[in-house]
């Protein structure tokens, strides 16, 4: 009997495994290589060129913080735009609330789309939703062409910044975002991990930037076991609001939703940072 595992370099010198059932689909599309397994321990899971995105077991805590830290410090939000989220969890979250008017998604690769109905219908389960509009192009530059003011909310769900995620930790789309947010607006990103260098010098370099542009910039955290080091942090950046001096603690629980990972204290304490994460942002 041969053991299959699935084995992702987080460093140069620590590594992930993960034991897998069995490969159920590999194709390099157009932008880059996606590969779906079966595990017993995460469900099924996919990767992008190499790197673990969403997994049925610990999804529930990436969804949930990317959208209802936002939604509870602004309980008003309208539009909503996604960029990139292309396993529709984000999105599935985002419908839950019946006051959201509109929820745009820019997915680059419709092919992550497609695959996540298929192999994760649960997380891809609200793309159909009425409210949702799908667009398969560059989020980059869909927020350079939206128009000023179109958004309340901005929900960066992106690859890291490699390959074609790149372009989504640049100072012109930040600057973008800004643009295209409404004076009430939050936008939420990616700001990876504070424990390896090399994931922490990419959350510095991220923090930076927005800090320069939005006068409300945060940072907060989340475990998220099969992200290198599973210490993961978003970052919360706002026009007007702050997450803390503006947290709509009951306005939220009247939404009466039943959420795995986030609730009203979480949101709080998502914000004290350990010190040296404290540290390393004020360095930047
Ligand atoms: N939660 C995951 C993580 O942090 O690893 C990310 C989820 S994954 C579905 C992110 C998606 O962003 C991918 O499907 C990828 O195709 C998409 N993406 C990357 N760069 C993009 C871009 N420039 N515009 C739109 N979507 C993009």
């Amino acid at each position: 009997m041969l053991d299959l595992w699935y084995t992702e370099e987080w460093t140069d010198n620590c590594r992930f495994s993960l034991k897998v059932k069995e490969q159920i689909h590999s194709e390099q599309s157009e932008f880059q290589k996606i590969d779906f397994f079966k595990s017993e321990e995460f469900g099924t899971f996919f990767t992008l060129d190499g790197l673990m995105m969403v997994n049925e077991k610990d999804e529930f805590v990436y969804h949930d913080m990317i959208t209802h830290v936002a939604l509870a410090t602004n309980p008003n939000i309208k539009r909503v735009l996604v960029i990139g989220g292309g396993d529709g969890g984000t999105v599935r979250e985002v419908t839950r609330y019946p006051h959201i008017e509109k929820i745009d998604m820019v997915e680059i690769d419709e092919r992550v789309v497609r695959l996540s109905q298929k192999y994760l219908p649960i997380t891809a389960s609200k793309l159909e939703d009425p409210r949702v509009t799908l667009y398969f192009e560059d989020g980059l530059k869909f927020v350079e062409e939206s128009a000023e003011g179109s958004y309340d909310l901005i929900l960066v769900d992106s690859t890291d910044p490699i390959s074609v995620g790149e372009g989504l930790f640049t100072t012109g789309f930040y600057k973008n975002c800004y643009r295209v947010l409404s004076d009430e607006g939050i936008l939420i990103n990616q700001h990876e991990s504070p424990y390896f260098a090399k994931y922490a010098a990419e959350m510095k370099k991220a923090h930076n930037k927005i800090k320069n542009l939005f006068p409300v910039a945060k940072v907060y955290q989340f475990h998220q076991p099969t992200y290198p080091s599973g210490h993961w942090l978003f970052g919360f950046a706002s026009k007007k609001f702050d997450p803390i001096a503006d947290h709509q603690r009951e306005a939220w629980e009247k939404f009466g939703l039943k959420t795995r990972y986030y609730n009203s204290d979480i949101h709080t304490g998502a914000f004290a940072l350990p010190t040296f994460v404290r540290e390393m942002l004020e360095d930047v």
